[in-house]
């Protein structure tokens, strides 16, 4: 079976490196110049991406940049509500992506010639799958020095229209706001001054009912695996890309590939659909109490398994 992987990003050059591993004939493509800044906080779950590096050579401790120890959250009310790590760093994306994409074969262009599978690893563009009805916030990020030591944290605007982050990153930070509103972005990041600063939308949509169309196939955030509350992406990215893998060594029939991802995307992501429809409710002032569990369930493994230590008497004395 030859493999075209469109996109290398977190999810496409992990894929494709497992994929060139395995010995399949696979081949990556993605035309980003090779100054090209990443937007995004790389932010990251230790053990997680651990367990997803234990199928390369390489040693997830070799990129880490910064360990959080608490991590500081603060909504409305601006109450700053603390919570330990359970792993949460920044690490050197850039540079995992290249070493991973080291003894593949890829190019710097779009996809050229046929193949039996393709993969659209193309992020936030979906390029190669079917448009749907989508949800997204505008991002702005800064890399940048600070005078003072800053600690992990994110500060939510009010109801669910976006957050303002700042994430250590070595000796400098990224600081930097997602919301619906740009006005919101702009008065959050109004006290700092850039030395890079790097835009594009983020998905908070799950699109995981529309996974595939004839020979293509999608992963990472091209499917929307992207917390809807944190937008955290690389390891749901990555652990996409490794539930393809999966299917693509379980058989090498594509409707058989592709049911089996299915199925084991949807048991992976199904909390997403909880946590979307929490956002969105919460947006639209149109919760309900009955939902209120599984809420609560979904938004407690989702910031656990970014690497935060939640519990969830403290946060909800802090966000009402
Ligand atoms: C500002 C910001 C901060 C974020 N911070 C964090 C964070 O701290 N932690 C976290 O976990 N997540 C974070 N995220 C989310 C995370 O970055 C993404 O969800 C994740 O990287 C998605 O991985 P991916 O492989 O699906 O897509 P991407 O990493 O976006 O890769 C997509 C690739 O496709 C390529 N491409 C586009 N079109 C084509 C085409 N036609 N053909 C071939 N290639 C194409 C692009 O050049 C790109 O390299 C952040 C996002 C943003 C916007």
């Amino acid at each position: 079976m030859r493999i075209a992987v469109a996109g290398l990003g977190s999810s496409g050059s992990y894929l494709l490196h497992l994929l060139t591993r395995s010995g399949f004939e696979a081949f990556g493509f993605d035309p980003k110049k090779a100054c090209y800044y990443i937007p995004c906080g790389y932010a990251a779950n230790r053990h997680s991406m651990t367990d997803l590096l234990s199928w390369t050579n390489l040693d997830f401790s070799t990129y880490i940049e910064s360990e959080a120890g608490e991590i500081i959250f603060s909504g409305a009310s601006q109450r700053e509500i603390r919570f330990r790590s359970r792993g949460m760093v920044t690490f050197d994306k850039n540079k995992l992506e290249a070493d991973l994409l080291k003894d593949c074969k890829w190019s710097r262009e779009t996809v050229k010639g046929s193949y039996d599978l393709l993969v659209d690893a193309t992020g936030v563009s979906r390029r190669y799958l079917p448009k749907e009805e989508d949800y997204r916030m505008h991002t702005v990020e800064y890399l940048m020095d600070l005078e003072e030591k800053k600690e992990f944290q994110f500060r939510y605007f009010p109801r669910g229209s976006g957050y303002f982050w700042i994430f250590p990153k070595g000796n400098k930070y990224h600081v930097g706001a997602g919301s619906d509103s740009i006005a919101k972005i702009k008065d959050s990041l109004s006290p700092y001054t850039p030395e890079k600063i790097v835009s594009r939308d983020i998905r908070l949509k799950p699109i995981m009912h529309s996974i595939s169309d004839g020979s293509v196939i999608g992963i990472g955030e091209a499917i929307g695996t992207v917390s809807p509350i944190t937008g955290e992406g690389i390891v749901p990215s990555m652990k996409s890309a490794f539930l393809l893998f999966t299917a693509i060594t379980r058989s090498n029939d594509l409707s058989a590939i592709k049911e089996n991802y299915a199925s084991l995307v949807k048991k992976e992501f199904s909390r997403y659909y909880i946590l979307y429809d929490l956002l969105r409710s919460f947006q639209a002032n149109t919760i309900q109490k009955r939902r209120a569990i599984s809420y609560i369930m979904a938004a407690r493994k989702d910031l656990r398994e970014f690497g935060v230590d939640f519990k969830i008497s403290r946060m909800l004395r802090g966000f009402l």
